[in-house]
């Protein structure tokens, strides 16, 4: 410490990587798909249900076969309905998965060019859409219906990057579009892997997020794995998104973080979160606290760890993207 003393200091950080897996299309539903071919999981029986009722949200009809194949469509025989399955078809056949490659590839070239402790400026992945993110328009005049997608989204977490403004366009539009339509047609995936690393490379914990990862789920996780039994609970956590988590610890009185250092990694504090928010200056800088520094005021640790973990992690994606949750070799610790 800079007044001679000796302290100890216990560092873990902790950051999501885009490594989903096939998972139930009903949101939360952790079961695992009986096979891979499956929307919907087996055990429960109403999800079960799900695979033969149409894909349209809101709708319960039966599905039905297609007069030519004669195989069965995953919506019912309503016209809007069956146009809505083609536009999802003809969308797979242009390509549908391409943000995913993207995402692959740019981990490969991370993992290859990567020459720690530099790492590649910013590591936020695409996310590959799902269903739930895209939706249908249905010109009631033309019949015609054609498939909405989303801007490409990341996993960075940080409100800090979203637009401030609303839009008032989208908001008149509102008043008078017809509301969207969504469906479930393609098998829906985890959204990330959230690791837990100690500064030295070893990983401590991990914790799949099914859907968005949200501050709240990671907070959970942390105090799940710090409170096993004989676990330690480190002094300081390093998250990219430790502003918005100490905002809930605080809203939401939860007791396990009093005393535990929540700032962020050095270099994503500096290009991604504001300067003009106060609270996460003073509260989420790491230069803020002195045990974090060396002499010269310098991290004396990698703080980046978990990054240049995901990296290699990401690696594995190509190899157990299509695994059951079972096969999926993970050691926790
Ligand atoms: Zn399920
Ligand atoms: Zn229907
Ligand atoms: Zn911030």
């Amino acid at each position: 410490m800079p007044d001679g003393t000796l302290a100890r200091t216990e560092v873990v950080v902790t950051d999501g990587v885009t490594i989903g897996r096939p998972c139930c299309g009903v949101p939360q539903c952790k079961n695992p798909l009986e096979n891979n071919h499956h929307r919907f999981c087996s055990v429960d029986p109403d999800h079960k249900k799900l695979e033969t009722t149409c894909a349209i949200e809101g709708c319960n009809c039966p599905v039905t076969r297609d007069s030519k194949s004669g195989k069965y469509r995953k919506a019912c025989d309503d016209p809007v309905h069956v146009k809505m399955e083609g536009a999802n078809v003809e969308s797979l056949c242009s390509g549908k998965s391409k943000t995913q490659c993207q995402k692959v590839a740019k981990l490969d070239n991370a993992m290859s060019s990567l020459d720690p402790p530099q790492l590649p400026a910013d590591l936020t992945v695409a996310l590959p859409i799902q269903d739930g993110d895209e939706w249908y328009k249905h010109d009631a005049q033309t019949g015609a219906v054609c498939l909405v997608r989303p801007a490409v989204m990341t996993s960075t977490g940080v409100l800090d990057t979203q637009p401030e403004m609303s839009h008032p366009a989208v908001d008149c539009e509102s008043k008078d579009t017809p509301p969207k339509l969504k469906a479930i047609f393609r098998r829906q995936r985890t959204n990330n892997e959230q690791l837990v690393v100690r500064p030295c490379g070893v990983i401590n914990g991990h914790g799949t997020m099914y859907h968005h990862e949200t501050v709240s789920n990671v907070l959970i996780m942390i105090e799940q794995l710090y409170s096993l039994p004989r676990a330690r609970k480190p002094q300081h956590l390093i998250y990219d998104s430790n502003c918005n988590a100490l905002r809930e610890v605080l809203n939401q009185c939860i007791k396990f973080f009093d005393g535990m250092g929540m700032c962020i990694d050095a270099f994503h504090h500096k290009n991604k979160h504001k300067a003009s928010d106060t609270f996460c200056r003073d509260r989420c800088d790491m230069k803020a606290y002195p045990e974090l520094l060396d002499d010269n005021g310098k991290y004396y640790f990698n703080s980046s760890i978990a990054k240049q973990t995901n990296v290699w992690f990401g690696a594995f994606h190509n190899i157990c993207r299509e695994m059951t949750p079972a096969s999926i070799p993970i050691t926790h610790t």
